[in-house]
């Protein structure tokens, strides 16, 4: 759409676009952000994205190039944010998620979601906008109780590889809903459980195009442990669905959104063999430390909150789609 027509050699911005919601999104060239940037403008939303490509890219959002309604911030939003104009909504949808990344880049993911959250926070409540922080099943830690509820307090370690992670996470649910009860913000949290798709990074470590990678080059699927441990899959179309549902709740605890897809690894790992038709074998590794053995969202507030949703894509298409998607990437060699 465009944001209006020139008259007299000057733009004058149409009434619709003027009264377009318009939300910043934090990470918003990464995974998870990107498809909600999709999901918002399909909405009919503007939406800037702030992203310093860490580990998100631009091909991620490239495919709305031309769309005025689409701005592109290359900023590590945990510097002062500054941003003319209205903002409706502030999405804080940037950090490394992979458990490489927290190796890889401690420091930087502590930082994003203490200072980045802080951030966040700040540029939302400066504009009076509501606010949704990407929080994560990680809070739960080792979880002792399964399937997990909000309720639940969590077993975290906070000095293993994934404590920055989970406790920059943990940091940033206390710092947001310090800001919705000291100043009023209305805000909301989402805590993820494992979600996957298209535009994942292939080499992001994680167990989904680990597998995916392994199955479609005939390598071996690399299981950590003896592969008892489980997680519980969602794919990203649906996820993003339940966060557009909470963003338009009232809602300001904390939301699990995730599925009841629940599967050992080593389930997991012979599913993603037989949906690739893969020659792959199965090749043990040594455990990881602190490696959840198990995890699955309590949905009965997700059901209260979320007016009924219910994830539309079975694991086995998710895992064609994003496998095509991935050939694709590998045979183009990125
Ligand atoms: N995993 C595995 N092989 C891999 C990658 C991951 O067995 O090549 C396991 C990992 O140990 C964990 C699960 O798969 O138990 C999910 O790992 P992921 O990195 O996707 O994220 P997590 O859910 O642990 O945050």
């Amino acid at each position: 759409m465009s944001p209006g027509k020139f008259e007299n050699g000057q733009l004058k911005i149409s009434e619709s676009y003027n009264s377009c919601m318009r939300a910043v999104v934090t990470g918003g060239a990464g995974f998870l952000g990107s498809h909600l940037t999709d999901r918002l403008l399909r909405e009919g939303w503007k939406v800037v994205v702030i992203d310093n490509l860490v580990t998100g890219s631009t091909d991620n959002i490239a495919h709305h190039s031309g769309n005025e309604k689409l701005s592109f911030i290359k900023q590590d939003v945990t510097e002062y944010l500054f941003l003319e104009g209205p903002v409706d909504f502030v999405f804080h949808f940037a950090s490394p998620a992979s458990p490489i990344d927290f190796v890889r880049m401690p420091i930087p993911v502590l930082k994003v979601g203490a200072l980045g959250t802080h951030k966040a926070l700040g540029l939302a409540k400066a504009k009076n906008a509501k606010f949704m922080l990407a929080s994560t099943s990680e809070v739960y830690g080792d979880p002792l109780v399964s399937p997990q509820p909000e309720t639940y307090w969590g077993n975290v370690n906070p000095i293993g590889p994934r404590g920055v992670y989970d406790e920059a996470k943990r940091y940033a649910e206390a710092m947001t809903m310090a800001y919705h009860h000291f100043h009023g913000l209305d805000t909301r949290i989402v805590r993820f459980f494992n979600t996957y798709g298209p535009r994942m990074r292939l080499d992001d470590g994680r167990v989904v195009p680990n597998f995916l990678h392994q199955a479609l080059t005939d390598a071996p699927l690399t299981v950590y442990g003896d592969g008892s441990q489980t997680r519980s899959f969602g794919y990203v179309e649906d996820i993003v669905e339940g966060v557009w549902r909470l963003a338009n709740s009232g809602f300001n605890e904390p939301v699990n959104i995730g599925t009841q897809d629940e599967h050992t690894v080593l389930e997991f790992a012979k599913i993603v063999i037989d949906v690739t038709q893969s020659q792959s074998q199965i090749e043990y590794r040594p455990a990881l430390p602190d490696d959840p053995k198990q995890r699955r969202p309590d949905l009965t507030r997700n059901q209260a909150v979320l007016n009924g949703w219910t994830p539309k894509v079975n694991l086995r298409d998710g895992l064609k789609r994003t496998a095509d998607y991935f050939l694709t990437k590998i045979r183009s060699g990125v």
